[in-house]
């Protein structure tokens, strides 16, 4: 397949027919150390995993299969991909911009939105789908909320289809100021075109001005276009979190369809309403914390079942790197409790997994290595000074404290190898890094930042 993206200044042609191609090959991951994070489930030292092309079809021991290529993963350990639930990889090339007292996040982000082109968001989310694959992060809740029309729609869904990566794609509107009606009928087209891979979403705000009764009446329309499409939806609820998640109450947009993200200051009575709702949160502690929403006390939320976590844009986290975020969380529940025993490291990566896709609705497809899951699996090797030392204990420890994300190896996304011996494959890495320091050159030069 190929595409061409059409701006006013470039074109980006985007042959990239083997990612779209189905893996037709068969691997055998041999005697790894696994972590299978399903529920109650136990690590499984030295294990093979055989995948047959997008799906794990047998874990065991001593698997034969003669026609498979072989990923020697002896003395490695095995886990499945990260789930970053909440991202917004458009803001990747506005890195280093947000310096506290010379320019905060929101006003130099929603500057710099204002001048990107179809070609520099191509780039800002191929760019950071890639950082996200070679740290380990096989799937992306993406909130794209600065869609200025088709082209830009259209220029980020082929980004994250070329990439490789799997992502929900929430199709937001074309700024933050909630004046204007998301573009419902190049969803609906999009969604058409959505695969496996690739899914839609809605990705929605509630009015600035509560009382507002007429952008209420838009911001309904989307919602019920989304639940009839059978679109999961995102909403920010941070800021005034208390007030934005009352309305949400009191309106009934709490449901199964709805991922609130943030809640940063919610009450415990709030919390329980989405719990009873069946909704689901999704918590991003570096950014969270960088923008000033106060901590991240997971502990806090507790009462919400269905819960992720997120990075919420590579750039605003510093980078996109999930070890860093689960680290950030341990350290600000432990530090606020006085409790160096909390939390476990285990229900950390289980977040950062199995829930983190259950609460974007992925349960089913990745998130555990399981037989029937599709293959979405990161494959770490300690032999490296950062982890050396080692001598027994519970990786998982090993795992959120100490590991970088040069230290994961292999990746592998629905059965596809996009990351083999610590290398992307398949990308010019040097010609891609020049071409989002271009596109970033440019949106600062033509800010007057
Ligand atoms: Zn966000």
């Amino acid at each position: 397949m190929s595409c061409k993206i059409r701006t006013i200044l470039f074109t980006v042609s985007c042959v990239s027919a083997s990612v779209f191609a189905a893996p037709d090959h068969t691997l055998l991951i041999r005697q790894g150390y696994l972590l299978p994070m399903t529920v109650n489930g136990k690590d499984q030292p030295s294990t093979d995993i055989l995948v047959r092309n997008n799906q794990i079809v047998k874990i065991g021991k001593n698997l034969v299969a003669p026609d498979a290529k072989v990923i020697d993963a002896r003395g490695k350990y095995v886990m499945p991909g990260f789930v970053d639930a909440h991202n917004h990889l458009w803001v990747t090339t506005m890195r280093g911009q947000f310096r506290n007292k010379q320019g905060k996040f929101f006003p130099v982000s929603n500057k710099l939105a204002k001048g990107m082109q179809p070609y520099d968001i191509w780039q800002a989310m191929y760019t950071g789908s890639l950082e996200l694959l070679q740290s380990g992060v096989t799937t992306t809740g993406d909130f794209f909320d600065n869609i200025r029309g088709p082209a830009w729609g259209d220029a980020g869904f082929r980004a994250l289809q070329k990439s490789g990566i799997r992502a929900i794609m929430y199709y937001g509107g074309p700024d933050k100021t909630t004046k204007n009606m998301i573009d419902l009928a190049h969803l609906a087209e999009l969604q058409k075109q959505s695969t496996d891979r690739i899914q839609l979403g809605l990705g929605w705000r509630i009015p600035r001005d509560l009382s507002s009764q007429q952008n209420w009446a838009m911001r309904d329309k989307e919602y019920r276009f989304a639940v009839q499409h059978k679109l999961p939806i995102q909403v920010h609820v941070s800021g005034d979190a208390r007030a934005m998640f009352d309305a949400l109450t009191d309106r009934q947009y709490l449901s199964t369809s709805l991922t609130v993200v943030h809640a940063s200051d919610a009450l415990p009575q709030q919390l329980n309403a989405l719990q009873k709702a069946g909704g689901a949160l999704v918590l991003t502690p570096i950014s969270e914390q960088r923008v000033g929403y106060g901590l991240t006390l997971l502990n806090h939320f507790k009462s919400v079942e269905k819960q992720g976590l997120g990075l919420d844009g590579n750039a605003l986290s510093g980078s996109a790197n999930m070890f860093e975020t689960l680290r950030t969380a341990a350290l600000t529940d432990s530090g606020e409790a006085k409790d160096e025993t909390l939390p476990d490291p285990r229900a950390l990566l289980a977040l950062a997994t199995r829930r983190s896709a259950e609460s974007i609705g992925l349960g089913n497809i990745t998130g555990t290595l399981e037989e029937g899951k599709r293959a979405d699996i990161q494959i770490i090797n300690p032999n490296t000074l950062n982890m050396a030392g080692f001598g027994g204990g519970d990786p998982a420890a090993l795992i959120v404290y100490s590991v970088q994300p040069e230290n994961v190896e292999t990746v592998i996304v629905d059965g596809q190898i996009i990351k083999a011996d610590g290398k992307l494959q398949g990308v010019n890495l040097e010609e891609q890094l020049r071409a989002a320091n271009a596109s970033a050159k440019r949106l600062l030069e033509q800010s007057e930042l």
